[in-house]
């Protein structure tokens, strides 16, 4: 769950390209940075010799920094970098990659976990080599490092990966032989074939102002990059043929216009996401609803946001069209897949289509001959090019780390799937519309007063509980998760009738508790469930299209029928941007998370 970045070729400046590019994978791990760069010449005095790296390393976000420490004046064409999202070790100026071997002429950045490595680390010490950090990553080097006593870079890089136990990806730069070497059995890596240089990045969006030669490294595959590139098979090191593709994907940097933050901002840019959506997916939406037709078993999986739009899709798909679909957070699907056969569909939801706990579970899917479908917001993804059959969200990038408008795109695809399944794509399509408008309406300034003074009211509590029944649960758990993603407060998602069976032990005078009350077929029941509440001392915030005596507090959202799952996340989403405008938080990146999620 890290950005990797790395160059080599002729320009001077390897350092600083790699800076800017480490900059546009940031969304993927903020909390430190660093860069090795093997230095050329330079007219500033060199503490080390060119065939040691020079390595700067920070604390915190590199967006707001601007690179001009000794490293970005130094010549060097010869450049990694990384920003992590820590997993073993703080978050420290000595965790922080890229870690060298003993000599400091093997840098080495990372992205995964690698299972084994205290007893690799015990093996290493007990052999003479000094570690620096708390990670797992330092092996690496160290690995490298002994190997090269007795063979070349490229063997001992592979027989180092091939030790590694877990799913990862590494890049390894030899300031001997001014090479660049990558291997990966989990994490994604891209290397871009310029005319006078070769770039390795997690992603794309690191690449594409570079290139559009890419290749996409597979799981076992190891590539080494110097004068020219050779791409080697794991564990064994065949040569295999470098298939370069040609991409026509540029990244198009957004930026917050006119907004304070990218997450009010993508708010705002829903109504125009699902009207597109409305007019322009027929096609796709009727391929999918007849796979779907004709798959025994169709099994929607995602991970945090995208898994509670799986959710609301079972829910939605067994009301409206009376379909049975089963779901599953990714990360626990490895533990159902027992049911999987080339008979059933896997429907992967992931705005990134790089998250890991999603992508494991589908490589189990496709050995047991399933059929992939890949709902993602990211041409050219790991899930979009391991799925037999994609729908992009066209949503454009998101760059806030709490997903607003990927989460009701989801939600929009699945709308007209339901209606398409039962003949209906027409209603579904206006359906849509009418939800795209109704969302209009709600982001109208002087609606979101009343927002801005609940947000005020709700963080004199530390706790928080949103409840709603049917489709409505998974509004509640996706409303707690914005909530405590972004302004920190502990919130909690119930089902409406779970509340009884212990949580309410927890209500005392004053609780806060939101409530989904759309009108269908939950409404009596969820109200039932407010007055519950309310009666031990709760206050009570209305989501719905009716006000009631048991609300204390009424949002008011149109009832749009089968529509009303959608535009009822609104309010949602505004009060917990509000809730960290309030506690004077950055909505945009908050702590300890990434955009991307690529460890386990
Ligand atoms: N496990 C490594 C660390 O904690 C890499 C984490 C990452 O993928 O960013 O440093």
């Amino acid at each position: 769950m890290c950005g990797i970045f790395g160059y080599v070729g002729k320009k001077n400046n390897a350092s600083q390209i790699t800076f800017e590019g480490l900059k546009l994978l940031e969304y993927r791990g903020y909390d430190s940075w660093g860069i090795a760069a093997k230095v050329e010449s330079s007219k500033f005095k060199v503490q080390s010799s060119s065939s040691k790296f020079i390595v700067e390393k920070h604390i915190g976000k590199i967006g707001d920094i601007n690179f001009n420490s000794q490293l970005s004046t130094l010549n060097s064409q010869l450049s990694i970098g990384h920003t992590r999202w820590a997993t073993h070790g703080g978050v420290t100026v000595e965790n922080a990659h890229p870690h060298l071997d003993c000599t400091k002429s093997i840098a080495v950045v990372h992205n995964g976990i690698i299972e084994n490595f205290q007893e690799l680390k015990e093996e290493l010490s007990q052999k003479g080599h000094k570690f620096l950090s708390g990670t797992d990553t330092e092996v690496v080097p160290h690995l490298i490092e002994g190997f090269q006593k007795k063979e070349g870079f490229a063997s001992s890089v592979k027989d180092a990966f091939n030790k590694l136990k877990g799913l990862n990806a590494i890049v390894v730069a030899n300031a001997k032989s001014s090479e660049i070497i990558a291997a990966k059995n989990g994490s994604p890596l891209v290397v871009g074939i310029d005319k006078n240089a070769f770039i390795i990045a997690s992603d794309l969006i690191g690449i594409s102002d570079y290139t559009n030669r890419v290749i996409f490294l597979k799981d076992n595959q190891m590539v080494i990059l110097g004068k020219k590139i050779k791409l080697l098979s794991l564990p064994k090191g065949n040569r295999l043929k470098e298939n370069i593709e040609k991409i026509n994907f540029k990244f198009e940097k957004s930026n917050k216009g006119n907004f304070e933050h990218f997450m009010i901002k993508e708010i705002y840019e829903q109504p125009g996401i699902i009207r597109n959506i409305a007019k322009n997916y027929s096609g796709k939406i009727k391929k999918l609803s007849k796979l779907m037709e004709k798959a025994k078993g169709t099994f929607f999986i995602g991970a945090g946001t995208a898994y509670n739009a799986a959710l609301a899709g079972a829910y939605l798909f067994s009301r409206v069209s009376k379909k049975h679909i089963n779901t599953s957070v990714a990360s626990e699907f490895n533990y159902l897949e027992h049911f999987l056969n080339r008979e059933s569909l896997v429907i992967a939801l992931s705005q990134s289509g790089e998250t890991i706990d999603v992508i494991e579970p589908l490589n189990r899917a496709k050995k047991r001959g399933s059929k992939i479908v890949g709902i993602t917001n990211a041409v050219g993804s790991s899930i979009y090019r391991m799925a037999d059959f994609n729908i992009l969200l066209n949503a454009g990038t998101e760059t806030a780390v709490a997903s607003t408008k990927t989460y009701t795109a989801k939600l929009s695809i699945i709308l007209l799937l339901v209606f398409s399944i039962i003949n209906k794509l027409k209603d579904g399509k206006e359906t849509l519309l009418k939800v795209s408008d109704e969302i209009e309406r709600l982001l109208k300034k002087e609606n979101l007063k009343k927002i801005k003074d609940i947000s005020r009211s709700l963080n004199n509590s530390d706790t928080i509980y949103i409840i709603g029944r049917g489709v409505s649960y998974s509004s509640a758990l996706e409303g707690a998760l914005k909530i405590k993603e972004v302004s920190y407060k502990y919130c909690e998602g119930l089902a409406g009738g779970e509340l009884k069976h212990g949580p309410i032990a927890l209500i005392q005078k004053g609780s806060p508790c939101i409530v989904f009350a759309p009108n269908d077929e939950t409404y009596e029941s969820i109200i039932s469930n407010a007055i519950e509440v309310k009666s031990r001392g709760g206050m009570i915030i209305g989501v719905s299209p009716k006000n009631s005596k048991a609300f204390d507090e009424w949002i008011k959202v149109e009832d749009l029928s089968d529509g009303t799952f959608i535009t009822q996340i609104i309010p949602l989403q505004l009060l917990s941007y509000y809730l960290a405008i309030e506690r004077g938080l950055d909505p945009d990146k908050p702590r300890n998370l990434a955009k991307s999620v690529t460890v386990k």
